[in-house]
């Protein structure tokens, strides 16, 4: 049973995953907004303007997942007996150590890529969905390790650190390779890797109290009888799990065998060069079109009906099939759905006028 040290870190542990949480669904919802209310991907300043609000959302959240980040870390090192004196927080500098602009056209390139090869509007608008989303959740989640482990190194008492699994925040489940990694002690001088979608979070080691460990057992344990029996137990016993160091995204955990980038080849592959942005088909020119014909706004008309009519089916789908109303995706076709609506509007009225 754990004792009255070890439930008061995990509460706080726990309070603080679950602020942590809070914080990437509004992001999530700031970035749906953006991108799913978007239309010039093939319009290289309106792409700029678009990832410029997206850095400027995502900086103003990791700059509230750092400062909660530090706050915990220093609430555990106080509950453990130790304090640390207050130091101002560091200017913001992007985890990935990349120019956030660039990083920020990333869900266009992503959107104009699935075009490029054969997919609809709808599909499209889903892979940018899904890139803003795993950039976001990954800048999050090393923020917060990285701001943490800068407490705990400023702490002579603790010894190390250890990753805290968090079956809570994820629905399908904790990955393997988080469980496997649960019982491993990080020095001070190693930052813990994290994979896509990880969810964990770290807690000090020191002499006297290891909560890491013993919330973990609990969550394993609870684990492996919901799963009903051994069969996830002997799938695990055979995973061996490691880390490479990702060119951005630094220390990345992988199981035993899969393919990765090793550093040197993550340099070499360079990033593609940007594609010409001008699509064939693309209705921007006729948008931007001052005295445009019936004919013309009668296509536009067309298109936005048509792509309202399949984000509101891909919402019921994904509804149907039990995706969560706070997927990004689905946010994104919300937020596609209301920009189509509009310009239904405006097109019939402009077709009325005419
Ligand atoms: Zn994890």
């Amino acid at each position: 049973m754990a004792d009255k040290l070890t439930t008061s870190l995990m509460k706080t542990v726990l309070a603080s995953s679950g602020m942590q949480a809070q914080l990437i669904a509004a992001l999530m919802e700031m970035l749906a907004s953006i991108w799913g209310g978007f239309e010039d991907w093939y319009e290289p300043d309106g792409v700029q303007r678009a990832a410029k609000l997206a850095a400027e959302a995502e900086a103003a959240a990791l700059t509230q997942v750092r400062r909660t980040a530090s706050s915990t870390a220093r609430e555990l090192l106080r509950q453990t007996g130790e304090n640390i004196t207050v130091d101002p927080l560091e200017a913001l500098e992007h985890p990935r150590g990349v120019d956030p602009l660039e990083l920020w056209e990333r869900p266009a390139e992503a959107y104009r890529y699935a075009i490029s090869q054969g997919k609809n509007d709808t599909e499209a608008l889903a892979a940018a969905m899904n890139r803003a989303g795993h950039i976001a959740k990954a800048d999050v989640a090393i923020t917060a390790r990285d701001a943490q482990i800068r407490e705990f190194r400023r702490s002579e008492k603790v010894k190390g650190y250890r990753r805290v699994i968090h079956p809570e925040l994820s629905k399908s489940g904790v990955c393997g390779l988080c469980i496997v990694a649960a019982d491993r002690l990080y020095s001070l001088k190693e930052l813990m890797p994290l994979h896509d979608g990880c969810n964990c979070t770290v807690a000090p080691v020191t002499a006297r109290s290891d909560p890491g460990l013993k919330l973990n057992q609990q969550d394993i344990e609870e684990l492996y009888s919901a799963a009903g029996g051994s069969t996830r137990r002997e799938d695990l016993a055979r995973l061996r799990v490691t880390s490479y160091e990702h060119g951005e995204l630094g220390p990345t955990l992988v199981r035993v065998g899969q393919s990765y980038l090793s550093p040197e080849e993550a340099a070499a592959r360079k990033r593609p060069p940007k594609r010409h942005l001008r699509a064939v088909n693309s209705d921007t020119d006729l948008r931007k079109k001052k005295n445009r014909n019936a004919a013309e706004t009668q296509r536009l008309l067309d298109t936005s009906q048509k792509k309202l009519d399949a984000y509101q089916k891909a919402i019921d789908e994904a509804k149907a099939a039990g995706k969560s109303p706070d997927d990004i995706s689905i946010r994104g076709y919300v937020y596609g759905l209301q920009r189509e609506r509009k310009n239904v509007l405006s097109y019939t009225k402009e077709l009325k006028a005419a």
